[in-house]
């Protein structure tokens, strides 16, 4: 049997919000459904933060009530509060991921408070989800889970404790998150294993950055230790706020023919994909689209699993 591994794509959040410049939500909608046919089955669409914040993502509930349209698309949508998650509710959207910071002079500067008032903060999201009947997923993201550009080293028993305790306060599933791209594939495959073997059968989901170059090393470490959901973007795009110019998320079109060419499945037509880039490049042409399979093409001994099943 074919073993498979699911690409979620995170550019719409995480990529737009680190963009200065407002995506008309008819060309989300584009993208969305672009994304869709070539075989991405996993979209965080937007963030319910305040539209005062971000106006690049204030049509969070119009992208998310068109993504619910695509059957079989597992939609999700970033909360960064209760209020956040009242209108995730309020949408129906099916899962919501609450984002802390495992540093906490970052959580401090993030959202000014502790790393411990956060979680108590996780714990109120999940009851608020659960007292509503609406049978959402809750995950949570660990920020900061491999380094912190406030603290510099961030203590790996620290993520190991903590994600316990997100664990018990109700999460339907877990990502650690490079979020600044100190990662290294050492420390990424020896804290994904620890996380893993503590939770198991809970979820741990890899959300990295390739601001210094490791992203697809670091996806292969978090590989090798069990991990088999992976945060990356078209293109690579979404900056990292603390190094302008840099590099973004981890390139989905990249990380799909990694594991393909691996034989495993992710579902995804590589070449549709590419040309989904097309798309951003008209509606950004002021950002800089990464990605090595988007410039060399995909090599003549490449075999698609889907073909090959
Ligand atoms: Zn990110």
């Amino acid at each position: 049997m074919t073993e498979t591994v699911r690409l979620r794509e995170v550019g719409m959040r995480d990529g737009l919000q680190s963009i200065a410049t407002v995506v008309p939500t008819e060309v989300k909608l584009a993208w969305l459904d672009a994304e869709y046919a070539a075989g991405v089955r996993e979209i965080e669409v937007s963030s319910f933060v305040p539209p005062k914040l971000l106006p690049q993502l204030a049509d969070a509930e119009a992208v998310v009530r068109h993504a619910m349209t695509l059957p079989g698309l597992k939609v999700s949508a970033l909360i960064p509060n209760s209020r956040g998650a009242e209108r995730g509710l309020a949408l129906g959207v099916p899962e919501m991921n609450f984002v802390l910071s495992v540093s906490e002079g970052h959580n401090l500067s993030n959202v000014r408070r502790t790393t411990e008032e956060s979680i108590e903060d996780f714990r109120r999201v999940v009851r608020l989800c659960r007292d509503s009947g609406k049978n959402a997923r809750i995950n949570c993201g660990l920020a900061t889970s491999f380094g912190c550009t406030i603290e510099g080293d961030v203590d790996e028993d620290r993520v190991r404790r903590i994600a316990g305790e997100v664990a018990e306060a109700g999460a339907d599933g877990i990502i650690l998150a490079d979020t600044v791209g100190y990662g290294q594939p050492a420390a990424i495959e020896r804290v994904f294993r620890k996380v893993i073997a503590d939770l198991a059968p809970l979820p741990i989901a890899a959300h990295f950055h390739d601001t210094r170059g490791l992203g697809l090393a670091n996806v292969l470490a978090a590989f090798n230790a069990g991990c088999r959901e992976f945060d990356a973007s078209l293109g690579g795009l979404g900056g990292c706020p603390y190094a302008p110019g840099a590099t973004g998320n981890i390139v989905m079109e990249d990380t799909a023919f990694l594991f393909e060419s691996m034989g495993l499945d992710t579902g995804i037509d590589i070449d549709a994909l590419v040309e989904v880039r097309r798309i951003i490049a008209r509606a950004l042409p002021e950002v800089t689209l990464y990605g090595a399979i988007a410039k060399a093409g995909l090599p003549r001994n490449f075999h698609p699993v889907a073909e090959a099943a």
